[in-house]
């Protein structure tokens, strides 16, 4: 049973439920609120439920509103793709034989594909695609800060990852990249290298880490708050 409360300039969807207590929940990715509530309770009851929590509501509110949603690599559209903060068009041309691939010209993208070939091989294209961009991306940029840092990264990968954007195994000395690093800026994804890389002196984020990224990426502050405005939509 569905319903929706109208409170001050919220709208709220209650769902009826056979639980004990009054559940409260908010959609990261669009801001929708929604009440679980017992089959029972009277909506009054509800009501002062949302009035107690309003300052939290909106609390979090103003957070999802300085967001920028990125697409999922997942694509439901297969026109564009976000490459590095560039928006770039996706032309089709067909071919008779493989292989299939996916290649960028300046700004333009040409997918080689069948006239038979399913619409989940594309992505596929595509996602092998950003992978191979990004380990390049990452390989560059690893290079780099190995020598700056005089540390050496044994493994690196890309991964899809819900809620980081990349980990560090420090006794493996392995790094994982979020692969949706890939569609914006890439400044964002040398900060989050050289943060994964700083992993091997200090395993956590504590006065020490800070200490370091203080000398390595002195902007690093703003990159983090900036990265976190963007969200991995699920
Ligand atoms: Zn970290």
């Amino acid at each position: 049973m569905k319903s929706i409360i109208k409170f001050k300039d919220l709208k709220i969807e209650i769902k009826r439920k056979r639980i004990k207590n009054l559940y409260l929940k908010i959609k990261n990715t669009t801001g929708d609120i929604f009440v679980h509530a017992p089959i029972w309770m009277k909506e009054e009851k509800i009501v002062q439920f949302i009035h107690k929590k309003e300052n939290w509501i909106r609390g979090k509110l103003d957070k999802i509103e300085d967001k920028t949603i990125i697409e999922k690599v997942n694509l439901d559209s297969l026109d564009y793709l976000y490459v590095f903060g560039d928006k770039l068009e996706i032309n089709i041309k067909y071919v008779d034989k493989n292989p299939l691939y996916l290649k960028r010209r300046g700004d333009i993208l040409t997918l080689y594909i069948k006239s038979d070939t399913s619409q989940n091989r594309q992505r596929e294209i595509i996602r092998t695609w950003y992978r191979e961009n990004l380990m390049k991306e990452i390989g560059v940029l690893i290079d780099k800060w190995e020598k700056i840092m005089n540390i050496q990264i044994k493994e690196f990968r890309t991964k899809s990852m819900k809620t980081r954007w990349g980990t560090c195994n420090i006794s493996k000395r392995r790094i994982w990249i979020n692969l949706e690093l890939v569609k914006i800026p890439k400044e964002y994804l040398e900060y989050v290298v050289v943060h994964e890389m700083t992993h091997i002196f200090e395993s956590g984020h504590g006065v020490e880490f800070q200490k370091l990224m203080d000398i390595y990426y002195p902007n690093w502050r703003v990159k983090d708050l900036e990265l976190n405005r963007y969200i991995i939509e699920k």
